[in-house]
């Protein structure tokens, strides 16, 4: 496997929907200590297979202090009445944006050991994981987002509030 780099909007590879993972081997999970390596260097909380330029279905997620590794993931479910969220992505720097997540999630998916299994989510990592689940299929957050915002503007905004 070539060295894994974060891939930024507008790279093609963000755009495409990813492929199911075939076998979870070492090579699967030296692309996972990789991916981990490349999500704290950045301070992210969620990273999926494509940003770092591999064409898989499979992405990582923080919570409570742990990285959780989903592969092939499915939603199951949804629930609950969709609310209005801060979000980031590390391929996309200095942009943010609103936008309506659900506020729990039901997901299967493999472990690094190939068994399957199912979460129920709620808060920050229903959050990572509708975020997660969007770029796997190809999607980015500013498609779906409310509003989107540069990082300078808040500032200068922020800044107007304060005065
Ligand atoms: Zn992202």
């Amino acid at each position: 496997m070539e060295k894994l780099k974060l891939r930024f909007y507008p790279d093609n590879i963000l755009k495409q929907k990813t492929k199911p993972v075939k076998e979870i081997d070492q090579e699967i999970r030296k692309l996972i200590e990789g991916m981990k390596k490349i999500m704290k260097e950045n301070n992210g909380v969620g990273l999926a297979a494509n940003q770092v330029g591999v064409d898989l279905s499979l992405f990582i997620a923080e919570d409570k202090n742990k990285i959780l590794t989903f592969i092939n993931p499915k939603i199951i479910k949804l629930e609950g009445e969709k609310i209005t969220l801060d979000e980031g992505c590390l391929s996309l720097p200095k942009i943010f944006g609103y936008i309506k997540r659900y506020p729990l999630v039901v997901i299967e998916y493999l472990d690094i050991w190939g068994k399957k299994r199912k979460l129920k989510a709620k808060g920050l990592l229903a959050q990572i994981i509708q975020h997660e689940i969007d770029h796997l299929e190809g999607k980015l957050f500013i498609e779906k987002a409310d509003k989107i915002f540069k990082i300078e503007e808040i500032d200068k905004e922020s800044l107007e509030k304060q005065q």
